[in-house]
């Protein structure tokens, strides 16, 4: 990070300094809210969370070399005290970025968002130092945590964003206001506190509101599949780029194809070039977001060769995504475990159907061992009857329900669309699911695990592999 001073910190946040007898010692990061990931240097930012409270563990973050503590209240130890803790965390990310010259890229959609943001960190690394999101870190904490390690020679930051109402990515813009923003779709996800995808709509479009006038540099990407997304573009000053595979789009996808596994090839057309795709990433989905992060690199000055030879070599960063490892029995277990909603949940199916053929051949079956989708309030029934039914549609050998009433009505779809009986299984838990799979499972076997992340279907995942 950019080193500062107590007192600039202070100032930045509108603090008060208690117990610092050198306003000029510097903070040189990291930025944590975790005090066992103090390193010399550290500012520690105290968070009261449900759980634990961040003031108790101020005295050992100072003790483990934190130069100060960013808190709401005195804490015996050097201390910036402030009324809400967030709030000031985001002052402060917004102090120092504001002052670097680094390009603000920020993503949103439904789905995807993880795995996209990945893609163009990849791509973007090659034109110079990139810093961007972990995982998923993408909220009114872990947004600034992140836009925090940006320094001097920082010229992109790349960040998720996420929301779970409307005004939520309006603040995080405020934090870090993006030169470039991307929206990738709108879903069905956390439709349940949204109340709906027109809702949904909205939250996200706050992105693209935020970005600047096309003659300041501004520039929305916004997919031209996805209609709800296509309209934001009338809720933007910024430059238009559309990607997709639509005839009209600025970036667009020719000739796709999946090859035996489900990993998708494309030609890449942007409007200075073409280049030939063949992915390491698994599923269909992912050429939608290829082309956001194409879109992006392209409107950033790189060639659509380099960016294509750059999305053929660009692997999984973030974990339990479609991860697809096959063990020594010939028995391949696809880790989608990471979350689950019912576009996601579709485009692993589709996945897995892809990767039929091959372990058909190989004498094996494919497995799609599947759980709740959390929060999609009433619609919560027809989606989990909808995805048991698409299992049956794509062929898809097996499907493994696990847990309470959401897995029943999985299995009720499966069951209703093929009149599904020895092919589906209800089972309780991931404990009963692994036992089941381990005495069943034979080589050329393909197994999908996926459910929403309270579920932790990714017990299942490691399980079979240990097993291996
Ligand atoms: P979160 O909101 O949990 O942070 P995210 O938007 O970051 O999710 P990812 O983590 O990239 O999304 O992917 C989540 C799931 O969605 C994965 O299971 C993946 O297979 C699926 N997925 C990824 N991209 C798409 C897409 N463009 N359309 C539909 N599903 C997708
Ligand atoms: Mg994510």
């Amino acid at each position: 990070m950019t080193p500062l001073s107590l007192a600039e910190i202070a100032a930045a946040v509108g603090g008060r300094p208690y117990d610092i007898p050198d306003p000029g010692a510097l903070v040189t990061g990291p930025v944590v809210i975790d005090s066992r990931e103090v390193r010399p240097g550290a500012l520690f930012v105290a968070i009261a969370g449900e759980r634990a409270d961040g003031h108790d563990f101020a005295a050992g973050a100072v003790a483990s070399g934190a130069v100060a503590v960013l808190a709401t209240r005195p804490v015996g130890v050097p201390a910036i005290v402030v009324d809400d803790v967030v709030a000031a965390l985001g002052a402060l990310a917004r102090a120092v970025v504001g002052r670097l010259g680094t390009t603000v890229v920020a993503l949103t959609g439904s789905a995807g968002k993880t795995s996209t943001k990945d893609l163009m960190a990849q791509l973007l690394q090659r034109q110079g130092p990139t810093v961007w999101t972990p995982g998923s870190l993408n909220n009114e904490i872990g947004l600034p945590l992140t836009a925090l390690k940006a320094e001097a020679g920082t010229r992109h930051l790349v960040l998720e964003m996420g929301a779970r109402g409307i005004g939520h990515i309006r603040y995080l813009t405020e934090i870090t206001p993006p030169h470039v923003g991307v929206v990738l779709n709108v879903g069905t996800a956390h439709l349940g506190e949204f109340g709906g995808r027109e809702q949904i709509a909205i939250a996200k479009g706050e992105l693209v509101e935020a970005l600047p006038a096309a003659g300041e540099g501004g520039i929305a990407v916004l997919n031209a599949d996805d209609p709800l997304v296509r309209a934001m573009s009338a809720r933007t000053k910024a430059r238009v780029v559309f990607f997709g595979e639509a005839a009209d789009a600025h970036v667009r996808a020719e000739k796709v194809r999946l090859d035996d596994l489900g990993r998708p090839a494309f030609t890449l057309r942007t409007p200075t070039g073409c280049g030939e795709v063949t992915m390491r990433l698994y599923g269909e989905h992912h050429v939608s977001n290829a082309l956001a992060a194409a879109a992006v690199a392209h409107e950033l000055g790189m060639p659509a060769q380099e960016i294509a030879d750059a999305l053929s070599g660009a692997g999984q960063l973030s974990r339990w995504r479609m991860e697809v490892t096959e063990r020594a029995d010939g028995v391949t277990i696809v880790n989608d475990a990471y979350n689950a909603n019912p576009e996601s949940m579709r485009a692993a199916l589709r996945a897995l159907a892809a990767m039929g053929e091959t372990a058909r051949a190989r004498g094996g079956r494919t497995w799609a061992v599947l759980g709740r989708m959390a929060e999609l309030g009433e619609e919560s029934l027809a989606e989990h009857d909808a995805v048991g039914r698409l299992a049956v549609r794509l062929n898809v050998g097996k499907l493994v329900a696990v847990g309470g009433r959401e897995a029943a009505w999985l299995q009720m779809g499966a069951y209703n669309e093929g009149s599904w009986g020895e092919e589906s299984v209800h089972v309780s838990d991931a404990q009963a699911a692994v036992d089941l799979l381990r005495s069943e499972l034979r080589p050329g076997d393909v197994v999908l695990v996926k459910a929403s992340r309270s579920v932790g279907l990714e017990k299942v995942a490691e399980q079979l592999l240990a097993a291996d």
